[in-house]
């Protein structure tokens, strides 16, 4: 796995072209059955690769808190929101709020999540691959095929299918 993650920067840089392409064709004319195959695309992918042997996505970027992950994780970790906001997060130029630095605090040395029960949305969702209408997220999706090698299958064999 240490191997597929290094080499995942420059994989997807290299078929960026016909990522691109497929999400073009996607938004033009969004298959009626999308979100079926998407998820059966999902699952399969998710049944070979295990995210414990990665964490990929805890280790380089930063999930956005929603006020609701704020205060659900500053009451599990018996902080006030206001103390858990001045610990660990910062507001990006969006203005969201973001890990101060990465990797993330909470992932333990064997990729486990301190906070897994109360994790933020976006980490519970992310590489967001299941979601209905996918075709409305393929800026982002671009961006996570570089960080997660199973977003970067489960595109690769979408382009197949299609
Ligand atoms: S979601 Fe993707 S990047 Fe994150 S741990 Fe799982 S396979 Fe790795
Ligand atoms: S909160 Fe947990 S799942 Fe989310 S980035 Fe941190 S370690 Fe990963």
């Amino acid at each position: 796995m240490k191997e597929q993650i290094e080499q995942l920067p420059s994989k997807a840089a290299a078929e960026r072209q016909s990522h691109k392409a497929l999400f073009k064709k996607l938004k033009r004319k969004p298959p009626k059955n999308l979100d079926y195959v998407m998820q059966e695309l999902h699952e399969q992918t998710f049944e070979r690769i295990n995210c414990l042997d990665c964490a990929n996505c805890c280790k380089t970027t930063s999930p956005l808190f929603t006020d609701r992950d704020i205060k659900r994780i500053s009451k599990f970790l018996k902080l006030k929101p206001r103390q858990f906001e001045d610990q660990y997060l910062k507001k990006d130029e969006d203005g969201d709020m973001v890990l101060q630095s990465s990797p993330c605090p909470f992932l333990f040395e064997d990729n486990k999540c301190m906070v897994y029960e109360v994790r933020p949305k976006a980490c519970a969702e992310y590489p967001h691959t299941n979601r209905k209408k996918f075709h409305q997220i393929t800026v982002l999706t671009l961006k996570n095929m570089s960080i997660c090698p199973a977003a970067f299958e489960i595109v690769e064999q979408l382009k197949n299918k299609l």
